[in-house]
């Protein structure tokens, strides 16, 4: 299997890199403070890398747009998203991790010293970079979807499905996500709308099978999402149904909880011209490893992972992500 393009891009540094001052130089710098983030940062601190993390614009990432947290092993009582997040960044100090909210606006990982600007005006060089940008659940954009965000609204049915146990909720999407999600929370909820903008589902065979299968699981075929209707939470979704065509109507369901699988976008962006990904940009990296096409560059988190996206894969990719840049810079001295 063809993993990896070839790398081409010497010398195409963004202009801004080269007329940037180098800052500081460190063995190991760490993109991204999610799970993933921080778990490689406690590994790599712990192996005397001295890293040094830049956070992102959403320090904590994903799980701190998540309530309670109660699949993540070690907390028997649950964990709201931000305290655990919290937890994990001084775990991460304790060790010697400095860590700095930034964000990585271009790169060149075109030699053997890696170049990060960080805020578009602070030229960082490294021997290692992991990257654990994550990735950010696409909503549909409406107004009401934010306004109601941890309030009925959520991207993760198994972060925040147990919340809604034996209630009435909606999944948008019609993908394996979609599918996937509303198969989970049936199994929880009374009943579960499963909103498809299309008369047929995008997701395989076998989740299809077993959304149409699933006596809880009613598909609204055709179903756009207007508006969100509520308080404080989410009571109600207004839908418009065959939205364009002669016979468009509005109709409304009563919800509690509405959950938005419509996909992620991976934040790989800005490692593009040097980092290989596959076509929805997710990263590639070599399989059973953390290592990308370019040596001395590492990925973990749900930035190289489409399938199980949980904070605990997330952590476990981190942690290898710090012992594959250990061996890596071991093998440079
Ligand atoms: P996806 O395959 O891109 O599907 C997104 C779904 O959301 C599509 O049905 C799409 O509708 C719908 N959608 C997009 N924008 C929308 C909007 N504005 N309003 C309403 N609906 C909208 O994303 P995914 O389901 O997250 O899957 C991503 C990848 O991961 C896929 O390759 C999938 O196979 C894989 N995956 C695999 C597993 C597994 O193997 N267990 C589990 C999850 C995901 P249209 O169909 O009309 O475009």
């Amino acid at each position: 299997m063809d993993l990896f393009k070839p790398m081409d891009s010497a010398n195409n540094a963004p202009s801004e890199i080269k007329e940037l001052e180098v800052k500081e130089h460190h063995k190991c710098l760490i993109l991204g403070s999610g799970a993933a983030g921080y778990t490689a940062a406690i590994y790599a601190a712990r192996a005397n890398l001295s890293p040094v993390m830049y956070t992102g614009m959403q320090m904590g990432g994903q799980l701190t747009t998540t309530t309670e947290v109660d699949n993540f092993p070690g907390y028997p009582e649950g964990i709201d998203g931000t305290s655990m997040m919290e937890d994990l960044k001084k775990q991460a100090e304790r060790f010697g991790t400095q860590v700095r909210f930034g964000l990585a606006t271009s790169v060149d990982f075109s030699g053997k010293v890696k170049k990060v600007v960080v805020d578009e005006n602070t030229l960082i060089t490294a021997d290692s970079v992991i990257l654990a940008t994550g990735a950010t659940a696409k909503y549909l954009g409406l107004e009401s979807e934010e306004k109601f965000k941890g309030f009925g609204v959520s991207a993760c049915a198994t972060c925040d499905g147990f919340f809604y146990r034996d209630k009435v909720v909606a999944v948008v999407g019609g993908g394996d996500t979609a599918a996937e999600e509303a198969s989970y929370l049936a199994g929880i909820c009374k009943k579960v709308y499963l909103i498809v903008r299309r008369d047929e589902l995008r997701a395989s065979k076998a989740m299809q099978k077993r959304v149409i299968n699933t006596e809880n699981i009613e598909v609204l075929w055709k179903h756009q999402t207007k508006e969100l209707k509520g308080e404080q939470v989410v009571t109600s979704v207004e839908l418009y149904k065959n939205k364009g065509e002669t016979n468009e109507e509005i109709t409304e369901v009563t919800i509690d909880g509405f959950f938005l699988a419509i996909g992620h976008t991976p934040n790989s962006d800005v490692f593009k011209e040097f980092i290989d990904t596959d076509e929805t940009g997710y990263v590639n990296t070599v399989p059973g490893t953390s290592k990308t096409n370019v040596p001395g560059i590492f990925a973990c988190g749900d930035l190289q992972d489409k399938t199980y996206r949980q904070a605990v894969t997330a952590a476990g990719t981190g942690c290898m992500a710090a012992l594959d840049a250990e061996r890596y810079l071991g093998d440079l001295e």
